[in-house]
């Protein structure tokens, strides 16, 4: 999927290409929930601004860019997550890009797969990327149900809105900062949600996230393509009403 127009206006990591790269990755192992939304939305709030995208899914079976300029991990069940975690330490494509400056968001089991070490099937610990300083094991209950959460005021998001369905908890490093403290659901288990460090950022939330949360998805774009400029509001209406519904849905 290619879309193009106007060549990009700011380009912070210095490449020549014009488009901002989209690259979704493994849509073969971590998609649930409609986590792919998240490319979507991306895409469409880019365009809008006159941004061209192109957006690429990448299966496991398949070499991971390394020129990508955003990258998406979903959700994923937990042999899928494994074999996920195996497979791109293997082929070390999204670390190089991490490690180049691209910015990664990924969500609950590519959350847990981007830290050191996850808690496999039973518990055991299976060896993540270490692109983000967390690192998780398995809870005594799942966490199932919406989250709210207050952003770090570091990064100018309003508060999140999602739901969380996971096993896992996590610790974060100190070479990574919370995301967000939640006031309703788990999150990491801690009291915080989810985790950044420069242009990683991890969070539990489904819904998908950013079709919830457009503040979250223009902070991504912002990292990697610049200031960005405010959209008509008219081009906001759905994502308002969809994060309206769903806060007062939980509002005590
Ligand atoms: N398998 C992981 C866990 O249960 C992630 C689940 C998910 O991605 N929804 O913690």
């Amino acid at each position: 999927m290619v879309h193009e127009d106007a060549a990009r206006r700011t380009n912070p990591l210095g490449i020549s290409e014009s488009q901002l790269r989209i690259v979704w990755v493994y849509p073969d192992l971590l998609s649930t929930y409609g986590d792919r939304g998240n490319m979507l939305v991306l895409a469409r709030r880019a365009q809008l601004r006159g941004i061209p995208v192109e957006a690429v899914e990448v299966n496991s079976d398949q070499p991971v860019p390394v020129q990508g300029d955003l990258y998406l991990l979903g959700g994923g069940e937990d042999l899928p997550q494994i074999l996920a975690a195996h497979r791109l330490r293997a082929d070390g494509g999204l670390a190089a890009a991490a490690g180049r400056g691209a910015v990664v968001l990924a969500v609950c089991a590519g959350y847990q797969v981007i830290g050191t070490r996850f808690g496999g099937v039973d518990g055991e610990p299976v060896d993540g990327l270490a692109i983000l300083d967390i690192s998780s094991g398995r809870g005594e209950r799942r966490g199932v149900g919406e989250v709210v959460a207050d952003v770090d005021p570091a990064l100018g998001v309003p508060r999140l809105t999602g739901f969380e369905n996971h096993q896992g908890v996590t610790t974060i490093g100190p070479g990574a900062s919370p995301l967000a403290r939640v006031s309703l659901g788990v999150g990491n288990g801690d009291g915080t949600e989810g985790a950044y460090a420069g242009r990683i950022l991890g969070t539990y939330l489904h819904g998908p996230a950013l079709a919830r949360n457009p503040g979250l998805a223009d902070l991504l774009l912002s990292w990697a393509a610049g200031p960005l400029p405010p959209l008509d509001p008219a081009a906001e209406e759905w994502a308002r009403r969809l994060r309206d519904e769903r806060l007062a849905a939980v509002a005590s």
